[in-house]
């Protein structure tokens, strides 16, 4: 049989329509071209895609059951591994995981691995009502502090074995960056709802509003019967640049700029929460945070959207995607780019003028590629004299995130590195006996599949720890 060479099409809204609106970019596969696509898959022996996987999916076994239409099949292989295949087939850097691996990328595209994972997800989540059976209840408690992938995952897995569950999340509703952060055209909060209810169809019991290290300490949750405690609070405290003018009205972190919009709901028309619609946006970063806030500009409403960057595009750490449809929609990318100073309206015939204090440009500086750095990329250099000012109306700071000092300051003998991180051995347990911790807050802002990758180590270790206990 003739091998297709290239993967089947995933069909999106086309480019000028979806830049205006909320609605999800990608649209998914049928059920046919699922099996078209899986049919490209060579299921060959030593399946190296399954080592490209953070998670170890079997991915050749549950395409296989794709290609004979199996869907529910499928999805139970992948579940074995991955406890949310909806949100994983939609945001997993797949080209630099999997499908990077993948026999047929030698010569052909890889077998689009993302996109079946996708289907497959999506189908069990339309078609199946059955309730998962409950496992026996061992009568343990488990504290799990935050709602995001890495939590999530653990709590899963522990309850799955039959240990009591609570989930502690500071926010108003659960999900973490997948809810407050990840936009709903990438992913809608509709499959992030599903992939919690099932947890709580498992048992799960969910505490919002609760902020560890304010309204409880790790200590109190132990003193509340809890017997160990997983932490998954992620790297939501954003990184600024330092520079002249960062203080003015307009400069967003992108965190803040993708909360107004995602969880505090500043994208409906009708919207209270204070956010700047239209005039001309500048995000400064280049990676796939920095994607997101300038394709919510545009959807929000902006004139004119520019990502400024100070490496080239080669570099750019975001996922071709959505590098290719921020493009598409029309954002324009000034990459070998640097802000130098935010720049701001101030009327000195009046201090007491309203725009006073508003941005109104960007200066920036030309950058070139100089010698590589550690990690083999090549460094950016100022041009001297090449300044100039690039007038907008707001700008977007996207150039990173750290774990938030707030849980280290309030757990007595819990260590973290110089870059903010829990310090954890191999299993996920930290400084602390019982505590462990995985995800974002450990590494530093990664990928969703890191963070479930660790929640799941962090499951397996607690149960082993709790029934020597
Ligand atoms: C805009 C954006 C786009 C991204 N796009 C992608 C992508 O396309 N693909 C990809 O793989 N990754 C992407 N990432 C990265 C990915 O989302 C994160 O790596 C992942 O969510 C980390 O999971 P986590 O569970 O460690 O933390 P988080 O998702 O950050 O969840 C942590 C949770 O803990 C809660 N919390 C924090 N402190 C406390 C406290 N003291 N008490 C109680 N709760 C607390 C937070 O409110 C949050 O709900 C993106 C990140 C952002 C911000």
């Amino acid at each position: 049989m003739a091998l297709v060479p290239k993967k089947h099409e995933m069909p999106t809204q086309e480019a000028k329509v979806r830049a205006r609106n909320f609605n999800e970019v990608a649209l998914g596969y049928t059920a046919e071209v699922a099996v078209e696509e899986a049919k490209r898959c060579l299921h060959c022996k030593n399946a190296p895609c399954v080592n490209g996987c953070p998670v170890n999916i079997n991915i050749p076994d549950f395409i296989d059951k794709v290609k004979v239409g199996d869907f529910e099949g499928a999805y139970g292989i992948i579940t074995l591994s991955s406890s949310l295949p909806a949100v994983c087939g939609r945001v997993c850097p797949q080209e630099t995981q999997c499908e990077s691996k993948c026999t047929m990328g030698v010569k052909f595209e890889p077998v689009g691995i993302g996109r079946l994972e996708r289907f497959v997800a999506d189908y069990h989540l339309k078609n199946n009502v059955e309730k998962p059976t409950l496992p026996e209840q061992k009568g343990i408690k488990v504290a799990i502090v935050g709602a995001g992938p890495s939590g999530l995952t653990c709590a899963g897995d522990l309850a799955k074995k039959g240990y009591s569950v609570t989930v502690f999340e500071a926010l108003h509703t659960a999900g973490g960056v997948l809810v407050y952060g990840i936009p709903e055209f990438r992913l809608p909060k509709t499959i992030v709802k599903a992939e919690i209810d099932n947890l709580k169809a498992l048992g799960v019991d969910f505490q919002t509003n609760v902020v560890i290290g304010k309204t409880l300490t790790v200590d109190e949750i132990f003193d509340m019967g809890y017997k160990a405690v997983f932490i998954g609070s992620g790297a939501g405290l954003p990184n600024f640049m330092n520079i002249k003018g960062e203080a003015l009205r307009g400069v967003y972190s992108a965190n803040e700029y993708l909360t107004r919009s995602n969880l505090m709901k500043a994208y409906k028309e009708d919207s209270a929460t204070p956010i700047m619609k239209g005039g001309v946006v500048a995000v400064v970063g280049g990676g796939n945070v920095a994607m997101d806030a300038a394709r919510t500009a545009l959807r929000l409403g902006a004139d004119k959207v520019y990502i400024v960057y100070r490496r080239s595009l080669e570099e750019m750490p975001a996922r071709k995607e959505e590098v290719e449809h921020a493009m598409e929609e029309g954002v324009e990318f000034k990459v070998l780019n640097n802000p130098v100073e935010v720049l701001g309206y101030n009327n000195p015939e009046n201090p007491r003028d309203p725009k006073n204090g508003t941005v109104t440009g960007i200066r920036c500086i030309k950058m070139e590629l100089g010698e590589p750095d550690a990690k083999g990329r090549r460094r950016p250099v100022e041009i001297p004299g090449s300044e100039y000012d690039l007038d907008v109306d707001a700008v977007i700071i996207a150039i990173g995130t750290s774990p938030n000092p707030l849980i280290k300051n309030t757990t007595e003998g819990l260590v973290v590195n110089n870059r903010g991180g829990i310090v954890v051995n191999e299993d996920g347990l930290t400084s602390r006996e019982g505590v462990y911790a995985g995800g974002d807050a450990v590494t530093g802002a990664a990928t969703v599949i890191s963070a479930m990758g660790m929640g799941k180590v962090g499951a397996k270790a607690i149960d082993e720890y709790l029934s020597k206990k």
